[in-house]
């Protein structure tokens, strides 16, 4: 875990264009922007996938993952943007430390293309899923 560059980063070890950070939260610049303004927010903890993550680390990011993304909104005079989260290789993580992705989405299509090939949800196997998924939060 301790061996990523985000770890590094984190530790003052490797270098950064850094936006923000608190005692629990850091946001850099991607060093490959997929946009202009393409940042990363991660948590300091030192957690590979989301459900990985303390309550208090997750707090700590919601409480300023917005703050965050206006900022690059008003720096960068984009109005849309994607917030991508990817867990495990298969999911196209490539960093295996928790980072939130915030992508400007602008008009000359540069940001975060998305293919999403929706399915219709069967009515039983819904309602089935949703009852099992509502089990394992109780
Ligand atoms: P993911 O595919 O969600 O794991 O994305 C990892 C992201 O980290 C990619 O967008 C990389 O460009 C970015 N990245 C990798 N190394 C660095 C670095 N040293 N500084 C900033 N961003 C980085």
């Amino acid at each position: 875990m301790a061996d990523t560059i985000f770890a590094k980063i984190i530790a003052g070890e490797a270098p950064c264009h850094r936006v923000f950070e608190d005692d629990q939260v850091l946001a850099f610049l991607d060093i490959f922007p997929i946009s202009r303004g393409h940042t990363l927010v991660i948590p300091k903890e030192p957690a590979v996938r989301l459900h990985e993550l303390s309550d208090a680390s997750s707090a700590a990011i919601g409480a300023v993952l917005p703050r965050i993304c206006r900022a690059v909104l008003r720096a960068t005079g984009a109005v849309d943007y994607n917030i991508l989260q990817n867990n495990g290789a298969a999911a196209h993580q490539a960093v295996m430390h928790v980072h939130f992705h915030i992508i400007p989405k602008y008009a000359d299509g540069s940001g975060l293309g998305v293919g999403w090939k929706p399915a219709k949800l069967d009515g039983d196997e819904a309602a089935a899923l949703a009852t099992s998924i509502a089990a394992m939060l109780a």
